[in-house]
């Protein structure tokens, strides 16, 4: 790979700033300065350093976000901010996109990465990779919508739903449930309650396949996903 793109495709600087840094003698490859803009590398056998500092090379992002309500599970929207606008330049360089969508009202756990091998494998439908949700849904959540929900529910336009399994946490005037669902359908917490006469008011997502919302987080906090967490999910 060409050092200025290699540079570049981390964060340090459009092409001709990097261009510039070479210039000035600030990148060293295996204790020789570089100036050549063009020069290969071996990103993962040479070491390079920048201004004194050892640039790391990596290919991909992994990032767990807890997503705040009012923003767009989306990398670009012209009207409202999108979850991709809440990170900072560093990571914008690596043009991550969501794995999925969380709807605008919907907070929690959103895995944002550019890897799309692993993107593919964590929303392909035949993967049924479990998703829970914890919502807060208007009205007393009984024991025969978690059967009901257990056989299948039918949607709207339908659909006939996969076993999801419910857990009532609380149930009176409103009532806190989790629901763990194998597939993806566009507001399929929503509609799934829809279709037992309910309405979520509140909808947070948990968990993704092994991997789970950061409570640490606050609301539109980011961080890198821990090697362990990676492990888990490839
Ligand atoms: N189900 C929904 O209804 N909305 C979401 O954002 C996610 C799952």
């Amino acid at each position: 790979m060409r050092i200025d793109k290699m540079l570049a495709n981390l964060g340090y600087g459009s092409r001709k700033d990097v261009k510039k840094l070479l210039k000035d003698g600030a990148v060293v490859v295996n204790d020789k300065v570089i100036k050549d803009s063009k020069q290969h590398v071996d990103p993962d056998n040479d070491v390079i350093t920048l201004n004194g500092e050892i640039v790391e090379y990596k290919e991909f992002v992994y990032l767990m976000m807890n997503k705040p309500p009012g923003v767009i599970s989306a990398t670009e929207d012209n009207h409202d901010e999108t979850v991709i606008d809440l990170l900072e330049y560093e990571d914008q360089v690596f043009e991550p996109f969501p794995v999925g969508r969380l709807d605008k009202d919907t907070e929690g756990l959103l895995l944002i990465t550019n890897d799309g091998q692993l993107s593919h494998r964590l929303l392909s439908p035949k993967k049924h990779v479990p998703k829970t949700y914890f919502a807060v849904i208007e009205g007393i959540v009984t024991s025969d919508d978690g059967e009901a929900f257990q056989k299948g529910v039918t949607l709207d336009d339908g659909y006939l739903t996969k076993p999801a399994h419910l857990t009532i946490l609380k149930s009176g005037l409103t009532s806190d449930i989790e629901l763990t669902i194998t597939e993806g359908k566009f507001h399929q917490v929503k509609r799934m309650f829809e279709a037992v006469g309910k309405r979520v008011i509140y909808l947070k997502r948990l968990s993704m396949g092994p991997l789970k919302l950061d409570e640490t987080l606050e609301l539109g906090e980011y961080r890198e996903l821990t090697d362990e967490e990676l492990e888990e999910l490839i």
